[in-house]
């Protein structure tokens, strides 16, 4: 790793060999068991952490609610301010950040700094936001009245995140919720701890310096368990949760059991249709990317690729050939494709889908395979496969996080294709590759594709910040990031005032005294 820099990051970021707490000393405490961070790159060990314990936890929620007390009074543009110098770090930062990231995490550098720029671009947006979190204004029954709608923060936000996108998903979420006024509790994965500290020490520094209260930015550190102690907590109103629909079924029952609310990011089975109209250039170049960044470990990674009957071996031997030029191996090394797994669980999970496809009758196309050697030492570089499946075999329907993508045949109109790529559980994203318009706009009616995301001549991998992100069905219905995703993180109040002498009642009724 060193001939990365990853020491020098390391270093950039603030990071000490045993992290336990901020400099500001109390939006973060950790006095649990250290949590060692390995590298799927090399192995080695990143750094240590300390795991957050209930006593940490108390500390943590009391501050986050005394904070937000302050925070909200202050006037959303001068939360934006904040939000926009700790952009400006962010911008500074981008390059030790997108290293760690990739060094941590497994991704490719490129997808690292990718990472880095999706966090600045919702900063961005998120500063435009606060000069416009607008309600309505409607039109009372009643003379003499006015009648509004307008937007308050709603608390302490909890945000629970996935290994596979450890500092944008954060973003996402506390850039909007901060300039609505709320406090934030995070708790990172424990498979990515040092980037989630990094983050933390960043905006630590930032908000200290702007007088911000402590517990506007505040990390809690651990498992599952600790995840837990937010889920189940009155205090805090809204869970966002990102990871599996495993997880996301256990979090959304216990925050419902006490009536909080959930913004639930799951996991996503992505379809691309290819049909008799598509480029297959284009095709091939969405779908293998789709498939293979981020070793597959993408919510929006394309699993399965549905192809007309009529062009399905013109598509499946480009696909095929494609393979053969991806380069595995190092991810801070610029000239390799596809990265490690996160772990060894997951080699597990992606060697137990390539026997799985096979028991059921698939039939594998680009053989798959854990490599070993210099260079693969950690044990977690594995080829991307593919095989030819069925959408109703078993393991097609669920999503394993790794790369293997299905090739599937459809053979009909396109009204087959949407039957198939919506028979899944997993409603997150969804592409068609066509140049024929009633083909894309079958794809995109109310009898097309019953995805979050829809697109159109571009893959299913990755988003822009813009747009609302998430999915429906099993994804759990969840929307962050661009558009009016910033409503979940506020409370809605609608305020009627009488200008009048009198006191008229609604629908005329008459009450005299
Ligand atoms: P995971 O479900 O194992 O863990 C996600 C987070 O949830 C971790 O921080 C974990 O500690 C926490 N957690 C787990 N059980 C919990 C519980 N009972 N209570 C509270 N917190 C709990 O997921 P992962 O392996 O880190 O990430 C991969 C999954 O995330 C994939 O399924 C992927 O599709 C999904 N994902 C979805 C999106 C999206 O936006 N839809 C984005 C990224 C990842």
């Amino acid at each position: 790793a060193e001939e990365f820099g990853i020491q020098q990051a390391l270093k950039d970021l603030g990071l000490n060999e045993i992290n336990n707490g901020t400099s500001t000393g109390t939006d973060w405490f950790g006095n649990g068991d250290i949590i060692e961070s390995y590298s799927p790159v090399d192995g080695a060990l990143v750094g240590k952490v300390k795991a957050t314990t209930k006593d940490d936890y108390e500390k943590v929620i009391t501050t986050a609610e005394k904070g937000f007390k302050e925070w909200r009074t202050w006037p959303s543009p001068k939360r934006g301010e904040v939000v926009r110098q700790f952009n400006d770090e962010l911008r500074k930062l981008k390059e030790p950040l997108g290293k760690l990231v990739s060094y941590e995490m497994g991704k490719s550098y490129q997808e690292g700094l990718g990472e880095v720029q999706e966090m600045i671009d919702i900063c961005d947006f998120a500063v435009g936001l606060s000069r416009q979190l607008h309600g309505l204004t409607m039109h009372s029954e009643r003379p003499g009245h006015r009648m509004y709608e307008q937007y308050h923060p709603l608390g302490v936000v909890g945000v629970i995140s996935a290994f596979n996108f450890p500092v944008a998903v954060w973003s996402w979420n506390t850039a909007l919720a901060w300039v609505c006024g709320d406090a934030c509790i995070w708790k990172g994965s424990e498979k990515t701890p040092l980037t989630s500290v990094a983050c933390q020490n960043i905006a630590a520094r930032i908000f200290a310096e702007n007088g911000v209260p402590a517990g506007i930015s505040c990390l809690i550190t651990g498992d599952y368990r600790v995840g837990e102690m937010m889920t189940k907590d009155e205090r805090v109103p809204l869970i966002s949760a990102t990871g599996s629909i495993r997880m996301g079924k256990i979090v959304a029952q216990a925050v419902a059991a006490r009536l909080g609310k959930s913004l639930l990011e799951l996991g996503g089975n992505n379809a691309i249709i290819v049909t008799p109209d598509a480029n297959i250039k284009n095709t091939v170049i969405g779908a293998v990317f789709g498939a293979v960044g981020t070793c597959g470990q993408r919510c929006t990674s394309t699993r399965r690729l549905i192809v007309h009957e009529d062009i399905y071996d013109k598509v499946k031997d480009a696909i095929v050939n494609a393979y053969k030029q991806i380069r595995i191996g190092n991810p801070l090394d610029e000239n390799n494709h596809v990265g490690p797994l996160i772990d060894k669980d997951a080699v597990k999970n992606y060697q137990n889908a390539l026997k799985k496809v096979v028991e059921e009758g698939g039939n594998i196309l680009v053989e798959g395979g854990v490599l070993e050697g210099e260079g693969y030492e950690s044990g977690c570089y594995v080829k991307p496969a593919i095989a030819e499946a069925k959408n109703e075999f078993e393991i097609v329907q669920q999503e394993t996080f790794a790369p293997v993508l299905y090739l599937l045949k459809y053979s009909g109109d396109v009204g087959k294709a949407v039957e198939i790529q919506n028979g899944v559980k997993q409603g997150l994203s969804s592409a068609i590759m066509t140049n024929n318009l009633r083909e894309a706009e079958r794809f995109l009616s109310v009898e097309g594709s019953d995805c979050g995301i829809a697109n159109v001549n571009i893959g299913t991998s990755g988003a822009e910040i813009g747009g609302a992100f998430g999915g429906e069905k099993e994804t759990g219905g969840g929307r962050e990031s661009g558009s009016d995703a910033w409503k979940v993180y506020m409370r809605r109040q609608t305020n009627t005032i009488n200008f009048t002498t009198e006191l008229p009642l609604a629908q005329g009724i008459k009450f005299d005294l």
